[in-house]
């Protein structure tokens, strides 16, 4: 249960910041990452609360920026990709941090390749900047979840070679990626201001760095979905409750403006 305290600060805030995971918080996961388009329910959820005009609504995800453009461009929101990597403000171009060289993929393709055999229908995603070992589907998933470890110490090698690689373990996911940036380096600049409630959701190991780097005050609201020992303030279950707490925002949004 999340205190009304959530409810009642942000009916009395005049600027609010909002900071959505999408895989898992916003949307349950499917077998293929591609199948986990928003739905209308979750569309009219952005659209409610980024329609406020006290409200500042950050989708942050690990997703290519091109799945995350498609999806969600046409809604007023800062969308976040690839983990901090790629940002873009409303009405603006999508902007990179840093310049993208994958050479490094090549060799770690082989080796997640070399899982492929070990732990039938696992497979490898190739984002525009990392690589992704899923093992979702794997019908047996305590073989998967120690190929997952052994995985992570295998790729941690790489870093010889790689000193920015970073290896990170998720939901039945390994993904591997380039660069010191993460999740709460990029939204730095927003933690930065002086919002009257923040409110940051997610449910991975990459939402960790939003809920650290988070401003610690009794304003900032930070909301782990699902299990598992998390540096976030509260949990909810699951999606759907992530959702429901959602729309419960939006109608006080609504009703503030009759
Ligand atoms: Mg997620």
């Amino acid at each position: 249960m999340l205190p009304d305290q959530i409810l009642n600060t942000y009916q009395n805030a005049c600027s609010r910041l909002i900071c959505l995971d999408y895989d898992g918080t916003l949307r349950e996961f499917a077998d293929l990452p591609a199948a986990a388009a928003p739905t209308s329910e979750i569309m009219a959820l952005l659209q409610a609360l980024s329609s406020d005009g006290n409200n500042t609504v950050i989708l942050c995800s690990g997703r290519d920026y091109t799945d995350i453009d498609l999806w969600f461009r046409q809604l007023p929101l800062v969308l976040i990709a690839e983990h901090g990597l790629w940002t873009k403000q409303q009405n603006q171009p999508w902007a990179a941090l840093a310049k993208t060289d994958n050479a490094w993929k090549v060799p770690l393709l082989a080796l997640l390749q070399s899982y492929l055999q070990t732990v039938p229908a696992s497979f490898v995603e190739t984002k525009n900047t990392s690589l992704v070992w899923h093992y979702r589907q794997a019908a047996d998933q305590v073989l998967a979840a120690t190929k997952a470890t052994e995985l992570v110490v295998a790729l941690s090698h790489f870093k010889q070679d790689f000193p920015d690689l970073q290896v990170m373990p998720g939901n039945k996911i390994v993904e591997i990626k380039l660069g010191s940036h993460n999740k709460g380096t990029c939204l730095k600049p927003w933690f930065d201001q002086d919002y009257h409630f923040v409110l940051v959701m997610g449910d991975d190991t990459t939402d960790e760095d939003m809920f650290k780097a988070a401003p610690a005050n009794a304003s900032t609201f930070t909301i782990k979905i699902g299990p598992g020992h998390s540096a976030a303030r509260f949990h909810l279950a699951d999606p759907v409750a992530a959702r429901d707490l959602l729309a419960q925002l939006s109608r006080l949004s609504h009703a503030s403006h009759q």
